[in-house]
C-alpha cells in the first residue's frame, strides 16, 4: 500500500497503464541539453558556455511545451530567463544562502516539513519537469530523503499523532512527477488518516508540461474524501496559452480549487502591464491569483531580486487596475514565523 513513497520516481518507469504515455513521452523529450535548447531558439552560441557551467550546479531542463511559448531569437525572452543557465549564477552574492527558508530547521520526520499550523507538507519527490533558475530548493538535499518503504514510517506516525494537521500539501521537488499509481496510493494513505480534511497539490506541472492534466489524474484527484487544492506556478502571460490554459480549464472544470503562485523575478514580470496580464489570464481560465512571492535569498539567484520597495508600488498599482480577487498577496517567507508574512511598504 505505501509502495507510493518508497522511492524517489522514476517517471519513465515501464509499469505505467498505456494512458499515461502522452505525459511520459513528453517529459521524455524535455530539453537538457544548453546547445540543442540555443539552436531551437536560433540564438547565438556565446551563451552556450556560461550556460554549460552555470548547468554543472544545477542542470537545464525544459519541456518542449514550454519552449513552444518562447519568443524565437530572443535572449531576453521572460520564460527563457526562467530555465536558460547563466554566468550570474556562479557569483556569490552576501545574504544569499543554500537553504533560504529555514527547510531543514522545520524538518519533523524524513520528507516530513512542518512549519505552519494546520498544515504540513510532504516532500514526495526530488525531481521536476522543469528547473526554474530562481528556485528555492535548488540546493535541498533531496538524497536524505526517504527512498525505501520503510522511511516513511516516522512521517505518517507524526501525521497520524497531530490532530491539528487538517491539511497534507504535497510539495518537492513537483509531486505531479510521480505516476498516477503512486499519487493514488499516497493519496490512499492520507484519507485513511480522520483528522486530514484537505490535500493540497502545489505543481508546475499543469504551466509546464500540460500533457500531464489527464482524465484519470482528475479523477483521481476528484475521487478521494480529501478536499482538493491545486497550486500550479506561473509567473508571465506569456505561459498561459494554448495547452496550458486548456489543462487550467480542465482543473478547474474538474471542480478543483486552482491557485495560483509567481515569483516577482527582476526582467521577468516586475512590471504592472505584465502581471496585471499575468491576473487577467489567470481569471480567465479561472484560477485565483493566491501569492506574489518575494524572490528567496537562495544562492545563484541574487540576479532575479526586485526590491521590495517596486514588489510593494507593482501591487499598489494592480488595485488600481484589477478586481480585489485578482490582486495577489504579495508574501515572503521569513525563517521562524509562524505564518508567510505579508511585505509591506517601509
Ligand atoms: C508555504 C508553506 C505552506 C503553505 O502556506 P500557506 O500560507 O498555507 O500557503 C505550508 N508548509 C510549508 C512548510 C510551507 O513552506
Ligand atoms: S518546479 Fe518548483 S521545485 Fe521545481 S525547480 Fe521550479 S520552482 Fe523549483
Amino acid at each position: 500500500m505505501l509502495t507510493v513513497l518508497s522511492s524517489f520516481d522514476d517517471p519513465l518507469s515501464k509499469n505505467n497503464p498505456q494512458s499515461l504515455r502522452t505525459w511520459h513521452d513528453s517529459l521524455a523529450e524535455s530539453i537538457r541539453d544548453p546547445e540543442v535548447l540555443l539552436a531551437k531558439l536560433g540564438l547565438p552560441p556565446e551563451y552556450l558556455a556560461p550556460a554549460r557551467a552555470a548547468a554543472q550546479l544545477f542542470p537545464l531542463r525544459v519541456p518542449l511545451s514550454f519552449v513552444a511559448r518562447m519568443q524565437a531569437g530572443d535572449p531576453n525572452d521572460p520564460l527563457l530567463r526562467q530555465v536558460l543557465p547563466i554566468q550570474h549564477e556562479l557569483q556569490a552574492t552576501a545574504g544569499f544562502t543554500t537553504d533560504a527558508v529555514g527547510d531543514c530547521s522545520s524538518r519533523r520526520a524524513p520528507g516530513l516539513l512542518h512549519k505552519y499550523h494546520g498544515r504540513a507538507l510532504l516532500i514526495v519527490t526530488g525531481s521536476c519537469a522543469v528547473h526554474c533558475r530562481y528556485c528555492f530548493r535548488r540546493h535541498y538535499p533531496y538524497e536524505s530523503e526517504p527512498r525505501r518503504l520503510d522511511d516513511w514510517k516516522p512521517a505518517w506516525d507524526l501525521l497520524e499523532a497531530d490532530q491539528s494537521i487538517h491539511e497534507v500539501l504535497l510539495s518537492g521537488g513537483d509531486p505531479m512527477m510521480l505516476t498516477d499509481g503512486r499519487l493514488k496510493a499516497l493519496i490512499e494513505r492520507l484519507a485513511e488518516i480522520p483528522h486530514v480534511k484537505r490535500l493540497r497539490i502545489h505543481s508546475r506541472l499543469p504551466i509546464v508540461l500540460p500533457d500531464r492534466i489527464t482524465a484519470p489524474l482528475l479523477e483521481l484527484l476528484t475521487g478521494t474524501r480529501l478536499t482538493p487544492i491545486m497550486v500550479v506556478h506561473a509567473n508571465h502571460p506569456q505561459e498561459i496559452v494554448n495547452d496550458c490554459d486548456e489543462a487550467l480549464r480542465k482543473l478547474v472544470r474538474a471542480g478543483i480549487t486552482t491557485l495560483n503562485q509567481t515569483v516577482l523575478l527582476q526582467g521577468i514580470n516586475d512590471r504592472v502591464e505584465t502581471l496585471e496580464n499575468l491576473s487577467e489570464r489567470l481569471i480567465d481560465t479561472g484560477v485565483i491569483p493566491y501569492y506574489l512571492h518575494q524572490l528567496d535569498r537562495v544562492d545563484g539567484a541574487a540576479h532575479f531580486e526586485v526590491s521590495t520597495a517596486t514588489g510593494c508600488e507593482l501591487i499598489k498599482q494592480l488595485q488600481k487596475r484589477l478586481p480585489g480577487y485578482a490582486v495577489p498577496r504579495y508574501v515572503q517567507e521569513i525563517e521562524g514565523a509562524a505564518h508567510k508574512i505579508g511585505v509591506e511598504a517601509d
